[in-house]
C-alpha cells in the first residue's frame, strides 16, 4: 500500500479517489473525518485526508491519472455550476461531487 495523494480539501481527495476507482484501481481513503470534526483548528498535514493505492503495482498508473487530472485542474479555474443541484464544481470535474450527475462540457 502506497500513499498517492494528500490534501486538506476533502472534496478534491474524494474526487481523485473516484477517478482512480473508475480506472479499476483499488484505493483507500483515510482521515476522511479529521478535518470536518474540528479536532484541530490548525491544519496539520499529518492529519489531512489522503488516499493510498492498495497494490504498489498500481502506483505508477494512478500517479499518471492524478497528474493528468491536476494538469486539467490548473488549466480550468472556472467553476462549473451543476445544472441539477446548482452546486459550483471545480472546472475539471466531470461529475458533480454533490449529486453525482454529469456536468456539462466546458465551452472554454
Ligand atoms: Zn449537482
Amino acid at each position: 500500500m502506497k500513499e498517492i495523494y494528500r490534501d486538506l480539501n476533502l472534496t478534491t481527495v474524494r474526487y481523485y479517489k473516484s477517478l482512480l476507482e473508475d480506472e479499476g484501481i483499488p484505493v483507500i481513503l483515510r482521515n476522511e473525518y479529521t478535518t470536518a470534526s474540528g479536532i484541530t483548528s490548525i491544519p496539520i498535514p499529518e492529519f489531512y485526508p489522503n488516499i493510498s493505492v492498495l497494490n504498489d503495482d498500481d502506483f505508477q498508473k494512478a500517479w499518471e491519472i492524478l497528474n493528468q487530472a491536476q494538469i486539467k485542474a490548473n488549466n480550468s479555474d472556472v467553476d462549473i455550476i451543476c445544472p441539477h443541484c446548482g452546486e459550483p464544481n471545480p472546472g475539471n470535474f466531470e461529475i458533480c461531487y454533490l449529486c453525482n450527475k454529469p456536468l456539462p462540457e466546458q465551452s472554454a
